[in-house]
């Protein structure tokens, strides 16, 4: 990959704003983050310290957050569980699929939960 400016210039990082990629040259790194431009390192640093006051006033980073899966894969099976019951009233028959496929996602949530859990426990 080459920088974004410079075409001859091996690129070192991608710059954690805008996605370009960047040489040694444009590398800025006053954020700790490697950006582009000074606009960018303007932006990476505002949006660290929004992240940091937003985990601060949530109580985020203290206790490791949910990863997003768990609440992914209950929500699909939520959502999969009321269509199987939804179409089984509708046909008066048994949604046997929908309510697999809801099933599926439970476990894939549960296994996902576990892991979680016993990464935590290690730390
Ligand atoms: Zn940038
Ligand atoms: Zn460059």
């Amino acid at each position: 990959m080459r920088c974004f400016k410079h075409q001859d210039e091996p690129a070192i990082g991608i710059c954690s704003n805008c996605g370009k990629a960047v040489c040694q040259q444009c590398c800025r790194d006053e954020a700790r983050q490697i950006a582009c431009s000074e606009t960018c390192v303007q932006e990476t640093f505002l949006a660290q310290q929004l992240n940091s006051r937003l985990r601060q006033s949530l109580g985020v980073g203290i206790k490791p957050p949910m990863p997003p899966s768990v609440s992914t894969y209950f929500l699909f099976g939520l959502i999969l569980l009321l269509t199987g019951v939804y179409l089984s009233l509708q046909r008066g028959s048994f949604d046997m699929l929908t309510f697999a496929v809801a099933a599926v996602f439970f476990v894939m949530s549960g296994v996902s939960y576990r892991q979680h859990r016993n990464r935590c426990l290690s730390c």
